[in-house]
């Protein structure tokens, strides 16, 4: 299917690896011209020339930390101008709602609630007057069905849900389009970090954790960041301009819900 959006420009935060990198992938084999963040120069640096030699398309890459007003700057000024934003950030770690500290609290809100909000919030106005945008936010499964020990990420995602709920409904009439989507697991990083710590907890191999948690999911397996990311740029196509305010669940249906 042609997306329709080849030229166009996008900037995906959090990309040099994981969820965010299948999106940049899919976007880059879309035709789109890409700007790329992550904190760590080295890793960026290789996604980027990735991109380019698969995809030929441009990709400017800003080693910077999302999570903070001066790396949001410095990848805004990367990206002036952009179509496209997908906005992504590392996940709070997990942890005991009685632990957690305000100081806790307001990273998690900073990276995962705030960073989007305000990424949105500086390039929303462009691209309602020029009648197209598309915006795409990485949250979780969570903000469905909460993870007990991902409270901090529950709490952030599900600030972020309610800023879009209402924002997407505002600049919908302008052609621009936000909507969310909640990975279930995906066999990423993250995820092999979040198998350690079950090993830990239970006192297991890392296979055994992967194992119990795959036996969680209807389709058996974690997802992969391609199938995560063709939705993305799904999403950020022109076939899309008729999807406002929708939080997508990609979860091989491990939320057990109708609805
Ligand atoms: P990942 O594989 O660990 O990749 C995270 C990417 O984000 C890396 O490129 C990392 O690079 C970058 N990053 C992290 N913090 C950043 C920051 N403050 N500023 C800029 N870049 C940053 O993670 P993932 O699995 O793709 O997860 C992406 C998001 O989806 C997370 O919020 C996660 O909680 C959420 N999620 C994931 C799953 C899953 O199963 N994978 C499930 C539910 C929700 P640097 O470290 O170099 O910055």
């Amino acid at each position: 299917m042609d997306l329709g959006i080849k030229g166009k420009r996008a900037i995906v935060c959090a990309a040099s690896k994981g969820l965010g990198r299948g999106c940049a992938e899919a976007l880059a084999a879309a035709g789109v011209d890409l700007v790329i963040n992550a904190r760590t120069r080295d890793a960026l640096d290789a996604t980027a020339d990735a991109l380019r030699a698969a995809h030929g398309v441009s990709v400017t890459a800003v080693a910077a930390d999302i999570a903070t007003p001066d790396g949001q700057a410095e990848v805004l000024e990367a990206g002036t101008g952009a179509d496209i934003l997908v906005n992504n950030a590392g996940g709070p770690p997990p942890g005991m709602w009685s632990d957690w500290t305000r100081d806790d609290f307001i990273a998690a809100l900073d990276a995962n609630m705030l960073a989007p909000i305000a990424m949105m919030k500086a390039m929303l106005p462009e691209m309602c007057d020029r009648g197209w945008g598309r915006v795409v936010n990485i949250t979780s499964q969570s903000v469905k069905s909460p993870i007990p020990v991902l409270g901090l990420s529950n709490s952030a995602r599900a600030g972020l849900t309610g800023y879009v709920a209402g924002t997407s409904r505002q600049v919908a009439q302008f052609g621009v389009n936000i909507n969310n989507m909640l990975p279930g697991i995906h066999a990423t990083d993250r995820a092999v970090a979040l198998d350690g710590g079950v090993s830990r907890a239970q006192n297991i191999s890392v296979e055994e954790a992967k194992a119990q948690r795959e036996a969680t999911i209807p389709a058996r397996r974690y997802g992969t960041a391609e199938e995560f990311g063709a939705m993305c740029a799904f999403l950020c196509s022109q076939h899309a301009g008729f999807i406002v305010g929708q939080n997508i669940l990609l979860d091989g249906g491990a939320v057990n819900a109708t609805l």
